[in-house]
């Protein structure tokens, strides 16, 4: 493991291109996985220095690849930089700046959705919740079918203060689909506004910090990039379990386009919809003609105070789920149907 405290600021020696090192160890990129790879060491100095400052820091990145952002976190004078990657045909290329970094990076092929973070760096790393954050930062250029479910992964290890966040309030810096990163960012209001604004932005300080062109990246993927900078909130805006939360943020936006009542209504069996949606909009002093889009994270923490209050009193609410409720509508009219044609018959 690398010691902290380096004197003198660290630079790799001269290297072979990332261009020549995807040709020496054919590393084309895979279709499949979504691999799209960032060349210009300029744009991945940018990346990095925009996540703060790393001299001695203890950096985790996800999907290294042939390790563009990789080089760059090494010259940002860190104490030591882990980096977990899928694709086996990576980890020559990476062994490569291993030998040119000694003892500074170090290599694990393995799944970002698994792996232990937070059994990885030094425990002396870890500080309060409501301290600074730790010198611990999380960086990465991952496919967009992993970063999404990734971050709502994290989020939810925000709100329990566990994995990654075991050190405290943890900092990272991922890219998304451009949209991805505008709905991650968006305000009260706007077009893009959605279940994972409310979700992100409750529990962190959210900023999209740039936009990567797709013609950036090789191969070049449909869509643009965001780079986005997320800082755990010392108080979440919501204080109330993850999953509950999420289940009213994602009934809510259930019909982006109606009244908010509509989405809220469905946390309800439905003969009692009408009236405990009434009781959680009027409790929660939410207006019931908002669309969900125009909800604050301050309507949701009230909407989510309530719900949390009518769960308490009944047990069996959080456990309803109106999808469920429709099917079993659905095969007791069938029943009905059915028995109704043997008789006719
Ligand atoms: N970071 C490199 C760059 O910017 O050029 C590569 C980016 S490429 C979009 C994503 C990388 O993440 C690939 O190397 C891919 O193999 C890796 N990857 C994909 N899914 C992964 C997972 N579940 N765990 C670890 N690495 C993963």
């Amino acid at each position: 493991m690398a010691g902290s405290g380096t004197l003198s600021a660290f630079r790799l020696p001269p290297l072979p291109t990332i261009r020549e090192i995807i040709k020496l160890f054919r590393l084309q990129a895979a279709k499949q996985l979504s691999q799209n790879f960032l060349l210009d060491l300029r744009l991945t100095d940018k990346i990095v220095k925009k996540a703060g400052n790393l001299t001695d820091a203890y950096v985790y990145e996800v999907g290294p690849g042939p390790g563009g952002i990789t080089r760059s976190i090494l010259n940002a004078n860190v104490a030591e930089l882990l980096v977990v990657e899928k694709d086996s045909r990576f980890i020559p290329g990476l062994q490569m700046l291993s030998d040119a970094a000694p003892g500074k990076l170090r290599i694990v092929h393995g799944d970002v959705l698994t792996f232990k973070v937070e059994r990885a760096f030094p425990e002396s790393l870890k500080r309060q919740w409501e301290d600074e954050p730790p010198n611990v930062h999380i960086i990465g250029n991952l496919p967009f079918n992993v970063s999404t479910p990734l971050i709502i992964k994290w989020l939810e290890n925000v709100s329990c203060r566990d994995g990654p966040f075991i050190y405290g309030r943890t900092q990272m810096m991922l890219t998304f689909q451009k949209e991805v990163a505008e709905r991650l960012t968006a305000n009260t209001g706007s077009k893009q506004r959605s279940r994972l604004s409310i979700m992100a932005q409750y529990l962190c300080n959210v900023q999209h910090i740039f936009t990567i062109p797709g013609q950036a990246f090789v191969p070049k993927p449909e869509v643009d990039v965001g780079v986005v900078h997320f800082t755990p909130l010392v108080q979440p805006r919501i204080e109330q379990p993850f999953k509950l939360v999420e289940k009213v943020v994602q009934n809510a936006f259930q019909f982006r386009r109606k009244y908010c009542y509509r989405g809220l209504g469905m946390l309800f069996p439905e003969v009692e919809r009408v009236e405990s949606t009434g009781k959680l909009l009027e409790l929660a002093d939410v207006d019931p003609t908002l669309r969900p889009t125009q909800l604050s994270v301050s309507h949701f923490k009230s909407l989510c105070d309530v719900y949390r209050k009518m769960c308490d009193e009944d047990p069996l609410l959080f456990a309803y789920n109106f999808r469920e409720e429709l099917k079993q509508n659905k095969s007791k009219n069938q029943e009905k149907e059915d028995d109704q044609e043997k008789h006719r018959l």
